[in-house]
């Protein structure tokens, strides 16, 4: 199942809704605070760009503020290039947070924290094994058990939480736990984890700490010492709700709430930082911002812009149900920017030579064109033109059908923004292979001054042979087989579709793409959009497809 619904309702969606009327009733003044919080464990996706277009635009709308918080309680997974790469992804998104945070700076606030739970007797060390305490957990039919350690004195609790500390105990040994109910019907409630021991280096505090606060111990008091109003997260969190406002509750700290929107996934890809690290890990592709990737920095390579992103996730909306958003619409929110935006060029893919044989050898002139006929800003370039051109070799047939409207011996053709040429004939070499298609030009057939009226049905790019550049052009397709790799049986990498990646090698293109800059974005005429790989260079121009001129995966579908 997958949904192209768009979301052109302009009214309020249901966090709107709440937040607009908490500031009518004057809750926090009308103050209006929201925050991000990614666990620097890996690169933004897109997925989370939705909750980033989310956090910042609820903020922008209602005067307030966004805080970026990294979610780094976690020392093992966590590593510093990624909060860099965290960074760099939100900017250029367009977003701005009002200040840089870190829940590992809590760690001192967080441990005070834990010991005013142990003083007010909500909190026990436990010396259970996690194969004891999962075994007195229950289940959601039978009660859980309590702990033999459940009913610790205060000073024996904070003695033993001082020493787990102080690194007296190895990995494992001894937990902190929230004394709250065995028998409660909600799992997480049942005497849940608030801290454990981990020997291991932190990304930002060194080894300065040994024992780490778990999620729901960490999350929502570190929303509370921000004064966070409104702290937005995936539904999977609805359960941790309870957590959450028992820990503000106890501590008698500031009220943060907390509310659940559903994650946006997108069909042939996946979207878990954990399975897109595999990816990289294992080679599958080439890094994290592989082209092919559904990260941010993997997009941005491949050419999309900020701009579509956020048109994407604003049609996406928001949803209290999860869905499965089909890629097309992310394409047409590409594509629809691009539009607008990409300089027009001439490359060809898959070259012919064709030879005008009536004009006059080393002759060749310049012809002034439009950069963007959608941009009257955009200005023109001069387009080279001689007697020797290329043609893609799609756009010759040697025995044309009838609805053939391109080159074949007897038809005429515009070449885009230069003359007419009528096809006279071919040359093969010994392998039976077309090497060479000969045609004849009118002269005064010329772009915007054609006086010759001749009927040309078809228009087709080309590049001067005299007058050009090489390149290579990496096209992709889907990086898995299947809508949802998820929802597969076996490894979601059983789904991996092995030819996402076609390179081109020898594609023949005008001399002005050799100018192109990084965040230059192109049409190739009737080809596509593309724009420069980060690889690139003078000397070995290198392209990417973004993304096609039209939905070239709903016209399969029709096709069959
Ligand atoms: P992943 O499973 O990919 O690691 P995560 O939720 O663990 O995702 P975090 O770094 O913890 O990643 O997420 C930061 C914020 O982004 C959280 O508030 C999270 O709810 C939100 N987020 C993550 N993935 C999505 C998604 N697919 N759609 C919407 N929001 C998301
Ligand atoms: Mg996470």
């Amino acid at each position: 199942m997958h949904t192209n619904e768009i979301n052109d309702d302009k009214s309020l969606n249901f966090l709107e809704e709440i937040i607009e009327k908490d500031i009518q009733e004057g809750k926090h003044n009308g103050r209006v605070l929201t925050r991000f919080p990614p666990e620097p464990n890996g690169y933004l996706h897109l997925g989370h760009s939705s909750s980033i277009c989310l956090n910042f635009g609820l903020a922008k709308k209602f005067g307030g503020k966004t805080n970026l918080r990294f979610d780094d309680t976690n020392p093992v997974t966590e590593e510093t290039e990624y909060v860099e790469s965290i960074k760099a992804d939100i900017k250029w998104l367009g977003f701005d947070w009002a200040n840089e945070l870190y829940a590992s700076d809590y760690f001192e606030q967080l441990y005070t924290f834990a010991t005013d739970l142990i003083k007010k007797g909500l909190a026990y060390v436990d010396d259970s094994s996690s194969e004891q305490i999962a075994a007195q957990k229950g289940d959601l039919h039978t009660p859980g058990i309590n702990s033999p350690f459940r009913d610790r004195s205060v000073e024996e609790n904070l003695e033993l939480f001082a020493k787990m500390r102080a690194g007296e105990f190895a990995d494992g040994e001894r937990v902190l736990r929230a004394k709250i109910d065995m028998a409660h019907p909600n799992m997480i409630m049942r005497d849940p984890l608030i801290y454990r021991i981990k020997h291991a280096h932190h990304h930002r505090t060194g080894d300065a700490w040994c024992i780490y606060p778990m999620y729901d111990f960490a999350h929502g008091q570190s929303d509370s010492i921000e004064n966070i109003t409104h702290s937005i997260c995936t539904l999977e969190f609805i359960p941790h709700r309870a957590m959450y406002d028992w820990c503000i509750e106890k501590l008698e700290i500031f009220p943060s709430k907390q509310y659940e929107f559903a994650r946006v996934n997108i069909n042939y890809t996946v979207m878990s930082k954990r399975k897109l690290l595999q990816l990289v890990n294992e080679k599958h592709v080439d890094g994290w911002d592989d082209p092919r990737m559904p990260t941010i920095s993997g997009v941005r390579r491949r050419g999309y812009t900020a701009e579509a992103i956020r048109e994407f996730c604003d049609r996406v909306g928001v949803s209290k149900r999860d869905k499965l958003i089909d890629i097309g619409l992310l394409e047409f929110c590409v594509r629809e920017h691009l539009n607008k935006i990409s300089l027009r060029r001439m490359a060809v893919l898959d070259p012919i030579k064709l030879i005008i044989t009536n004009y006059p050898e080393g002759n060749s002139e310049l012809l002034p064109t439009e950069n963007n006929t959608e941009d009257e800003n955009a200005g023109t370039r001069n387009l080279s033109f001689s007697n020797t051109l290329y043609i893609e070799q799609d756009d010759f047939m040697e025995e044309p059908t009838k609805k053939f409207f391109r080159l074949g011996v007897g038809l005429s053709v515009r070449l885009k923004s230069a003359y007419i040429v009528t096809c006279t004939g071919f040359t093969k070499d010994d392998n039976g292979n077309i090497t060479e298609v000969h045609c004849t030009y009118a002269p005064n057939s010329k772009s915007g001054s054609d006086t010759s009226g001749i009927k040309a049905k078809g228009v087709i790019h080309w590049v001067d042979a005299n007058n050009c550049k090489t390149a290579e052009v990496r096209i992709y397709d889907r990086l898995f087989k299947v809508e949802n790799p998820n929802a597969e049986d076996g490894d979601f990498k059983d789904y991996i579709n092995e030819n996402s990646l076609q390179i081109v090698k020898e594609a023949k293109i005008e001399n002005e793409l050799a100018k192109a800059i990084a965040s230059d974005k192109f049409q190739f005429l009737r080809l596509g959009y593309f724009c420069l790989d980060k690889n690139s260079t003078y000397e070995n121009l290198i392209f990417n497809k973004t993304v096609g001129l039209k939905d070239s995966w709903a016209k399969e579908v029709v096709k069959g």
